[in-house]
């Protein structure tokens, strides 16, 4: 497959990206920002610095304008444990939800290019995308359906790991969402995941790095353990890149690394070669 090489051949058939916080200046050109361009462009400077996208801009950019159906959008994360530190947990998601945040992963069905799948998107600007029993659910749930029903299934991904303030229940997500994805593998279903930056902890120990194709963002950070905890707990100097997109592709963890303006078209693509 051809890729294109300029933003302008971009195909965000959801029409208009949603609107998104972005600085004066680009953090990797330092040119100012131009934000209805950038827009157009998916947020992808012409640098190549990719900005981070909340969940409804995923979906834009993904599925085939109107086609978008969410699914368990009404099940909601509450708090547990009685959590309280640093701010308690029921303060945090009812802030989070005034904001017109829905969790941390949003999964339904759409079409790509006319084909329907399943698409989960993370969103980590709800408590760092963390994997919480809600978001696995939703994941576990959309997975056993489309293995059931033999529609593909695409992740993005974007995450800090599991949730904390949820404890071993949010572990627990980590085998329920493995399960799942054992399922799909079992039924021959085709599974793509999207890393995007920052995808860690228990999301990329789980369901991000175990797809069919594990497909990155360029500069997109992955890994388990951040850099500076590495550095603390090993004192070795790691190698220039480290866990960045292109580190993890060099090292065979990732299976292609691809600009967020080929992105469409390459899931298409894949859609079509599998059957
Ligand atoms: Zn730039």
């Amino acid at each position: 497959m051809e890729l294109a090489k300029t933003h302008t051949e971009i195909r965000v058939a959801g029409g208009k990206l949603p609107p998104i916080p972005l600085p004066t200046n680009c953090p990797g050109c330092g040119v100012a920002l131009d934000s209805d361009v950038l827009r157009k462009h998916g947020y992808v400077c012409d640098c190549g610095h990719h900005f981070r996208l909340g969940a409804d801009a995923w979906i834009a950019l993904v599925a085939d304008r109107g086609s978008w159906k969410e699914r368990w959008g009404d099940v909601r994360s509450h708090d547990l444990l009685n959590w309280k530190v640093p701010k308690p947990y029921q303060a945090t998601i009812d802030q989070l939800t005034e904001e017109g945040l829905n969790e941390a992963v949003r999964t339904g069905t759409c079409t790509l290019g006319g084909r329907t799948i399943w698409l989960a998107t993370f969103d980590f600007r709800f408590v760092g995308g963390t994997l919480s029993i809600v978001a696995g659910e939703r994941l576990a749930r959309g997975m056993e359906q489309a293995a059931a029903s033999g529609l593909p299934y695409v992740l993005i991904a974007a995450s800090g790991g599991a949730r904390m303030q949820e404890g071993v229940l949010a572990l627990m997500q980590l085998a329920k969402v493995n399960a799942a994805v054992g399922r799909l593998h079992a039924a021959g279903v085709a599974y793509f995941s999207v890393l995007t930056d920052p995808t860690f902890g228990g999301t990329a120990a789980s369901l991000a790095l175990l797809a069919d194709i594990n497909i990155a963002e360029p500069g997109a950070a992955i890994g388990f353990t951040g850099p500076r905890v590495i550095k603390q707990a090993t004192y070795a100097d790691l190698p220039p890149g480290f866990q960045s997109a292109e580190f993890q592709l060099a090292h065979g963890q990732v299976d292609m690394v691809v600009p967020r303006t080929e992105l469409r078209r390459l899931l298409a693509h894949l859609l079509e070669m599998y059957p």
